[in-house]
C-alpha cells in the first residue's frame, strides 16, 4: 500500500506492506480521502513527529474488512476520528477528556495519509459514523475539525444569545463562527485578510477587519451595548490577535484559546486579575462532540462546501507547502 511518511523534512510517498486485520477486532478501511489538519502542519514544520510517521486523521473511507459488533459492514463508507478517552481516569472524571492518557495513545494505524488504515474496535464504537448521504466526501471530512469547535463552544459554557467574537477566519474560524451561530450566539468575527472576511460574510457572518485595534474595539463595543463580548474565541495563533482579544472582551468575560502561538506569548497577569477574565484552552473533541459535529454538517447549519482544495496523494508535499504559505485555506488529500 502507498503511504505518505515524513522523511528528511519532506513528506514522501512510499510503498509499505498492506495491513490486514488478522485475528484482531476492528476494521481495515480503504481511505478515500483525508483532510490536512493544522496540527499535521505543526507536527511537520516544528519537527515534532519522528521519521516514518504517517500524518493525517480526518479520514473518509470504505470498510473492506471488519470484525466487530459496532454495526458496520464491508462496503460502508464511514468517517472516523483518531483519539478516544477512557472515561474512567482522573482527567476524564474532571472532564479534561483530551488530557486522558488513553486518549493520547489511541490512534488510527498507520495514519490517514495511507491507502489502508486499521481502526480498532473502540474506534468503531466511539468515533466512527456512516457517511450521511447528503454530504460529499470532502464535506464530511470536516467531522473531526468541526468536532474540535463544538468542544470549544461547550467548554466556554455560554448562555444562548451571548455576544461572541471569533478572531481569525481561517478554516477553523469559519467553522467556529458557524458553530457558535448554530448554538444561538450573536457572532462577530474578524481577520486582517480581506479574502477571508469576504468568505465569512458570504456565510452570513458579521465579519470585520481588525487590523486597526481602535476600530476593532469601537466596532465591538458599538454592537454590545458598550461592554464588549462575553467570550473571544482565538482561532488565530498570531501574536497580533492577543491585543484584539483584550480590546474586545467584556470585564469578567472569557477568552478561549484554540491555537498555539509560535512565540508563546499570552495574557498578562494583571489583565486577568483586574478584569476578572477567564482564559481557558480547548483541545480536541470528545465522542459526543463529534456526534454533534456530524449533525451540524448533515442539517446544513455548518456549511463547508468549497472550503478545501483537493490534491492527489502524489502531490501531498504541495498540499503541505500551499497550506503553510497560506495559498489555500485547507487541503483534502484524495488517496
Ligand atoms: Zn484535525
Ligand atoms: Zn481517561
Amino acid at each position: 500500500m502507498r503511504v505518505a511518511e515524513i522523511k528528511n523534512n519532506k513528506i514522501e510517498v512510499v510503498e509499505r506492506e498492506t495491513i490486514t486485520l488478522g485475528d484482531r477486532l476492528g476494521a481495515i478501511v480503504k481511505v478515500i480521502g483525508c483532510g490536512l489538519c493544522g496540527s499535521d502542519i505543526v507536527k511537520f514544520r516544528e519537527h515534532i513527529s519522528n521519521e516514518g510517521t504517517v500524518l493525517g486523521h480526518e479520514i473518509v473511507a470504505e470498510i473492506v474488512e471488519v470484525n466487530s459488533n459496532a454495526g458496520f459492514k464491508i462496503g460502508d463508507t464511514i468517517v472516523a476520528s483518531h483519539h478516544i478517552p477512557c472515561f474512567k481516569c482522573a482527567y476524564c472524571r474532571g472532564k479534561s477528556y483530551s488530557m486522558c492518557e488513553h486518549f493520547k495513545e489511541t490512534n488510527i494505524e498507520p495514519g490517514g495519509f495511507s491507502e489502508y488504515v486499521y481502526l480498532s474496535d473502540e474506534h468503531l464504537h466511539y468515533v466512527t459514523h456512516l457517511k450521511p448521504k447528503n454530504l460529499s466526501n470532502e464535506e464530511v471530512s470536516f467531522y473531526e475539525p468541526l468536532g474540535c469547535c463544538v468542544r470549544a463552544v461547550k467548554r466556554a459554557e455560554l448562555s444562548p444569545l451571548s455576544n461572541v467574537l471569533v478572531v481569525g477566519l481561517g478554516t477553523i474560524g469559519l467553522l467556529m463562527a458557524q458553530t457558535l451561530r448554530a448554538f444561538g450566539m450573536t457572532v462577530h468575527a474578524c481577520d486582517i485578510i480581506a479574502d477571508r472576511i469576504n468568505k465569512a460574510q458570504n456565510l452570513g457572518i458579521n465579519a470585520f477587519n481588525s487590523k486597526d485595534l481602535e476600530f476593532a474595539h469601537k466596532h465591538i463595543f458599538a454592537h454590545t451595548n458598550n461592554i464588549g463580548v462575553d467570550c473571544v474565541f482565538m482561532t488565530s495563533g498570531a501574536d497580533a490577535a492577543i491585543p484584539v482579544a483584550l480590546q474586545t472582551v467584556r470585564l469578567g468575560g472569557k477568552i478561549l484559546v484554540f491555537s498555539s502561538t509560535p512565540n508563546n506569548t499570552g495574557y498578562l497577569n494583571n489583565d486577568i486579575y483586574y478584569k476578572e477574565l477567564t482564559v481557558l484552552g480547548s483541545y480536541s473533541p470528545r465522542p459526543q462532540d463529534l456526534e454533534t459535529s456530524l449533525q451540524l454538517l448533515t442539517n446544513g447549519e455548518v456549511i463547508v462546501k468549497n472550503l478545501s482544495t483537493v490534491y492527489p496523494l502524489d502531490k501531498i508535499q504541495e498540499a503541505f507547502d500551499d497550506t503553510i504559505s497560506n495559498k489555500i485555506m485547507k487541503a483534502y488529500i484524495k488517496i
